[in-house]
């Protein structure tokens, strides 16, 4: 299918030309025409997907409509409001906005937490029809009469599950009482949990439903692999790691601040270009540290949760889960930031034996293996080079003899925390307090990374092809080196 076939104006037909994408992905195919229609849409689509693109580009079409030149602010109200959980997203959505829409003369703003209000009252006091929002800052304007909602024709909910799990729902419920009651509403989540369909069944009129792939499906571009490996011997293993499979970009994840700050404390002072990311750090340093990620002036990203939601990671090839996290659902959200918009990727777990329960709880709900390779006392860590056909080699069964951990139960409890933690830490982001501005973001982004030795796939748009090395592991061990 063409973009042309999906009934676009042509200055979003140049945008998108400009873009590169060639083809639209399945979430576009299936949600531009009901929401060019004016229907509500819900959106089971997972970031990495297109989903941004989906929304975006037909509330520009029919926002197009109300572009002028007039300086009056009466002539700029709020006619689309989209709101996301974190500022990162937000960002991100604004570039979207700003990119697809940058032969459309409408204004478009974003809001969020953590930085100074008074430039973004500005705007908002001069008018724009498209506004980009976390939800606690949005309710700060409005607060200060600097926002007036009565106008919004279109309300986009993103990552409307992560929404609710980091506690925004009463402020959700307090900005859809501030909105017309007349008008459309597009709800996009990556999962559908009960207080979301409630949730949709409130804000939305006779959606469309559009599932692009299976609750918490996760690409089938990332090839996932895992080491078992003795936790002290993590930091090693991890620069070999990086250092012989000759990764130029890389996002690792810890659970906690702390670890994420020391890991990259001892990566720095081992040689490597690197940042912390979490949600300690200021906002200034959060976005100077993807910026620089995304540029290739940092190596390595060491981020916790808060980096793994919703951003787009634009052909990052490697995740390394330094730490698995304690919710298998964040596993999804961590490697979500690899294997994005056709591009594959790599997502490679270091598994201590107190994470072995967490690993069975990941497994069990991307209801597949992970190839785990036992790394004895002596063994280097293994190489990463190009495979001999440059077909990637890790997603294969893993054969009995390589480990002799149990299959996924059928019922997992939660995992017993790790022994080195004497009780389970709040995930980042959920907070009993004030959910808003401090938490009000995730996210962290990769940019185009060109891999050595690489072999590659097609995006759905038909963009650069890259390969992406293999695993030559260390000859198997046949049993677990606990
Ligand atoms: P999203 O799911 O919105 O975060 O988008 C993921 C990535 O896919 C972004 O980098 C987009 O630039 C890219 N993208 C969106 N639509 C297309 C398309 N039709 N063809 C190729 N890439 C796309």
């Amino acid at each position: 299918m063409k973009f042309e076939e999906l009934g676009l104006c042509a200055e979003l037909l140049r945008a998108i030309a400009e873009e590169g994408y060639t083809e639209p992905t399945p979430v576009q195919q299936q949600g531009i025409p009901p929401i060019l229609r004016g229907q509500d849409v819900m959106a089971g689509a997972q970031t990495g997907t297109g989903k941004t693109a989906a929304f975006t580009l037909p509330m520009l079409q029919k926002l197009k409509q109300h572009a002028n030149t007039s300086v009056s602010p009466a002539r700029h109200p709020v006619r689309a409001l989209i709101i996301t959980p974190t500022r990162e997203l937000a960002a991100q959505v604004f570039e979207s906005i700003r990119t697809y829409g940058k032969y459309i003369p409408l204004r478009s703003s974003c809001v969020y937490g953590g930085v100074n209000m008074d430039p973004q009252t500005a705007e908002l006091r001069a008018g724009v029809e498209i506004l980009v929002a976390t939800p606690g800052r949005l309710l700060d304007h409005v607060q200060q009469r600097t926002l007036n909602l009565g106008q919004v024709e279109i309300l986009v909910l993103d990552e409307a599950d992560r929404m609710l799990d980091m506690g925004f729902m009463p402020d959700i419920k307090r900005i859809l009482a501030l909105l017309p009651a007349k008008r459309q509403s597009l709800m996009f989540s990556a999962t559908f949990p009960e207080d979301i369909k409630r949730l949709a069944s409130q804000m939305l009129n006779a959606p469309v439903r559009i599932q692009v792939a299976p609750s918490n499906a996760v690409t089938d571009l990332v090839t996932h692999s895992a080491y078992k490996i003795d936790e002290r011997r993590k930091r090693d293993f991890l620069e070999r790691l990086i250092r012989d499979g000759d990764m130029r970009q890389v996002l690792v994840f810890t659970r906690t601040k702390i670890s994420a700050s020391r890991l990259a404390r001892e990566l720095q002072r081992d040689g490597f270009s690197c940042a912390a990311l979490h949600s300690d750090k200021t906002q200034q340093e959060r976005t100077q540290a993807l910026a620089d990620f995304k540029d290739g002036k940092l190596q390595l990203l060491v981020a916790t949760d808060i980096a793994a939601r919703g951003l787009d990671v634009e052909d990052l090839p490697h995740v390394i889960n330094y730490e698995l996290p304690h919710n298998p659902e964040d596993y999804i959200h961590r490697i979500g930031r690899t294997g994005r918009a056709g591009q594959p990727g790599d997502a490679i777990s270091l598994v201590a034996r107190d994470e072995e329960e967490l690993l069975a709880s990941i497994e069990k709900l991307l209801k597949a293996r992970i190839a785990i390779t036992a790394v004895p006392e002596s063994e280097r860590p293994a190489r990463h080079a190009p495979s001999r056909d440059g077909e990637r080699t890790e997603r294969r069964p893993r054969p009995a003899a390589e480990t002799s951990r149990p299959a996924p139960a059928a019922e997992t409890s939660r995992p017993a925390a790790p022994a080195s933690e004497t009780r389970r830490p709040a995930r980042e982001g959920q907070r009993t307090t004030r959910p808003r501005d401090e938490v009000a973001d995730r996210q962290p982004d990769a940019t185009p990374a060109e891999l050595a030795s690489s072999a590659k796939s097609a995006r759905p748009g038909g963009r650069v092809k890259r390969e992406v090395p293999a695993l030559f592991l260390p000859p198997v061990v046949a049993k677990q080196d606990s």
